[in-house]
């Protein structure tokens, strides 16, 4: 792979050995549609190993033995990549990039996001707004980019909004990132600028230690994507930007809960269709309707019926993505025996006292956060929240056993 930035315009060729269908850190395949894209207001002076990372957040998975950069990269980037891909790396002849003081958040404005900001209350907002791809049309209008840009103007946190056309370098399964970290393509290439020393994503206690949806039912302490001694936390850390997860220890319940309580409550949206609120119809409003209605003790509020192609999985038994919060819902939504969600209960014993774990902090998440900011979320998380006891970490780490 041999990478050109250009501004903030990055194209890439591929090497012989590459391959147009390849596979993400996440195991899922991804096929490249183009091999250029654009970040908005990157600046033209970043360090050589910030365009470095930012660039492998998109190419990673379609690159198979070497990438070239146009600039020298430090030998701890290089390293990383070897380390952590088997990749080998050049030129090498850069310093090494000194780690800033500031954390920002990489802001969403879901749920998880939202908690995440409200643990840090003085961190800047990175936000990550896609635009269309100058060469490749787009069949996702309904991804509203300009409504959840909105939103985050009306936070009132200090906010860089990265417009990306990054995503449409994906073909298939549709446009997305090629890696999850892609979404911080453009806080990398402007690490310098707001002297960042980490970049704070809202990922919780699933994605960090229950597998996500890679290693569904697994507990997962060696992450590749989100462990700091995994291979990205490993390659942002040789940037200087490290990957924090303030809410890497809670679960959807928790983050829901505490993205409901904060001041920004009145932002938080976490569906991309729709544009006066959520559309309630479509897959995530169903899993976040189940949450939201656990953690208000209320009834389900959902027009999905059993019928709708959106309900068929909760026909079929498990596993489930997610299945954690799922158990979690069937314990405590009054009336969960008439909706939509009857024939999930079949296959779950699932008790209040069962999935109490999930409304605690699971303690290892705090402690790899790194130390600049470790102590405001912990205090945080400790007096909001409340640690796992010894069992609640049992089951935490015996989870899918
Ligand atoms: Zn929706």
């Amino acid at each position: 792979m041999r990478v050109t930035w250009s501004g903030g315009r990055l194209t890439f060729r591929l090497d012989a050995e590459d391959e147009i269908t390849g596979r993400a850190a996440d195991d899922h395949p991804v096929k490249l549609a183009t091999n250029s894209c654009s970040i908005g207001g990157a600046p033209a002076d970043a360090h050589p190993d910030l365009y470095a990372v930012a660039a492998w957040t998109i190419v990673a998975p379609w690159t198979r033995r070497r990438i070239t950069f146009d600039r020298a990269v430090s030998a701890e980037v290089a390293a990383a990549l070897y380390n952590g891909w088997g990749i080998e790396a050049g030129p090498v002849g850069a310093e090494p990039r000194r780690t800033g003081a500031r954390l920002a958040i990489s802001y969403s404005g879901g749920a998880d996001s939202v908690a995440a900001a409200a643990i840090h209350p003085s961190a800047p907002f990175v936000h990550f707004r896609r635009v269309p791809h100058p060469r490749v049309p787009n069949r996702w209008p309904h991804y509203r980019s300009d409504v959840l840009a909105k939103l985050a103007e009306r936070t009132g946190r200090e906010l860089t909004t990265v417009t990306s056309d990054l995503e449409f370098t994906l073909a298939e399964p549709r446009p997305g990132y090629p890696e999850h970290h892609a979404v911080a393509a453009g806080a990398l290439l402007l690490a310098d600028r707001m002297n960042l020393g980490g970049l704070a994503f809202g990922y919780e206690l699933g994605s960090r230690w229950l597998g996500g949806d890679r290693y569904l039912l697994r507990f997962t302490p060696d992450n590749p994507m989100w462990a700091p001694h995994g291979a990205w936390g490993r390659l942002f850390a040789a940037a200087g930007v490290h990957i924090v997860l303030p809410v890497g220890g809670v679960s959807e319940a928790v983050t829901m809960r505490l993205a409901l309580n904060s001041e920004l409550k009145e932002q938080v949206r976490w569906c991309l269709r729709g544009t006066e609120g959520p559309c309630r119809t479509c897959g995530k409003c169903l899993y976040k309707e189940l949450i939201q209605a656990a953690v208000e003790r209320r009834p389900l509020d959902t027009p999905v019926t059993a019928d709708r192609p959106v309900a068929r999985k909760w026909l079929q038994p498990p596993p489930y993505g997610g299945q954690e919060m799922i158990e979690y819902g069937l314990a405590r939504v009054p009336g969960i025996e008439r909706s939509l969600f009857a024939k999930a209960l079949d296959h779950f014993e699932a008790t209040e006292e069962s999935t109490s774990w999930l409304d605690h902090c699971y303690p290892p998440a705090i402690e790899e956060i790194p130390e600049p900011w470790r102590a405001e979320a912990a205090a945080f998380l400790t007096s909001q929240v409340g640690l796992m006891t010894e069992a609640e970490v049992r089951r935490v780490e015996t989870w899918g056993a």
